[in-house]
């Protein structure tokens, strides 16, 4: 079990003197840096012990740059990770009908253990066809209704990758969430949704909002942990917050650069769906954005590829017991 990331805490006085304590930082980027490193460990024994790479297929459509600049990255940290990167670029014209046939080619192809679909698909493309042609043990993502439907139910599945690094974090940082009351702000499939059923599975009292809850501040102040992914700039306030809480921002948002002038000329900076600077003097715990939840991300990509590959062995029959 890794070390907690917790040693960041910090006391500063304010303008009256007083000595206000702040929450701890929960370091994402440091998380992600041993996940990836217990990665490469599991990896170099599958390959050693079994002979098999796991390998992660990654399929962009269009030149969208954010989309390039992720799968870019992703398959920088597969190949450091001692894993397999397939890379598959199409044109954003690209039919329907192609796109299906190159998943089926990789869902035949034993070593692909993992097939990633880079989301938006340029409109033409019917975005829930394509997840669900993905075979559900393959689908490193966990956007197929199979594996959704499994982690609904409380059964073993392939689970989103953010909301799966969340909840890394939130048990580095609290051990056990059992009765634990939490608060997801957001439902969409990728995020908000799993993350609540994550939570309900680690048996934490779970409350959901979206846009027609009401009263947002009232729900924030009972909970224990809050998860922000709305993707509206510092929606929650630091008064919202109840003391302690451990807070999980996952919005990531471009506003105005702070500096009036660089402003003007279009410079811009990241901030999360949580006004940090008064959340920190209020929560127990708090992730940074950038450098909280981003990172984790991709790490919990690799981490999901090698639970699929791991997986193969099971169903092979070679006597490996996936932990
Ligand atoms: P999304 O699909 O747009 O979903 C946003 C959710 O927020 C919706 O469920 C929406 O409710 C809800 N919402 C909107 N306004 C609200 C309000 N005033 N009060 C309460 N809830 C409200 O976004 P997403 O894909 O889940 O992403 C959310 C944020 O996380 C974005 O900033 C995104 O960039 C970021 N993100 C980060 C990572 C990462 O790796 N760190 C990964 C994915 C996403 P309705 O359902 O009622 O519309």
């Amino acid at each position: 079990m890794a070390p907690p990331c917790n040693g960041l805490e910090e006391a500063t006085g304010n303008s009256e003197g007083d000595i206000v304590r702040e929450a701890i930082l929960i370091d994402g980027k440091a998380f992600a840096e041993r996940i990836r490193q217990d990665i490469r460990d599991d990896v170099a024994a599958l390959r050693r012990d079994y002979a098999l790479t796991p390998g992660l297929a990654v399929i962009l459509v269009g030149e969208d740059p954010a989309s390039s600049i992720y799968v870019r990255n992703k398959g920088e940290q597969t190949r450091a990770a001692g894993m397999q990167s397939f890379a598959h670029h199409l044109p954003a014209e690209t039919s329907q009908n192609d796109l299906l046939h190159l998943i089926n080619q990789l869902n035949d192809d034993n070593r692909v253990h993992g097939i990633l679909v880079q989301l938006p698909l340029p409109g033409h493309v019917d975005t829930q066809a394509v997840l669900a042609a993905i075979l559900p043990e393959k689908d490193v993502d966990g956007f197929h209704v199979i594996n959704a439907g499994q982690l609904a139910v409380g059964q073993p599945a392939l689970t989103p990758c953010t909301p799966l690094g969340c909840l890394m974090l939130l048990h580095d940082h609290l051990g056990s969430l059992r009765g634990k009351r939490a608060l997801v702000i957001g439902r969409s499939t990728i995020v908000g949704r799993p993350m609540a059923q994550l939570l309900l599975t680690a048996d934490c009292t779970v409350t959901i909002a979206h846009r027609y809850s009401t009263d947002l501040p009232s729900l924030c102040s009972e909970a224990d942990i809050v998860v922000a992914a709305v993707g509206i700039p510092e929606l929650v306030k630091g008064a919202w917050l109840k003391p302690s809480a451990v807070v999980i921002d996952v919005g990531i948002n471009r506003v105005p650069a702070r500096d009036p002038e660089l402003a003007a000329q279009g410079k811009t900076r990241i901030v999360g769906d949580v006004a940090f600077e008064e959340a920190r003097q209020i929560a127990g715990a708090i992730t940074p954005v950038p450098g909280g939840v981003g990172p984790m991300t991709i790490a919990c990509l690799l981490h999901n590829t090698v639970k699929a590959a791991k997986a193969t062995l099971s169903r092979r029959n070679t006597g490996f017991r996936a932990a």
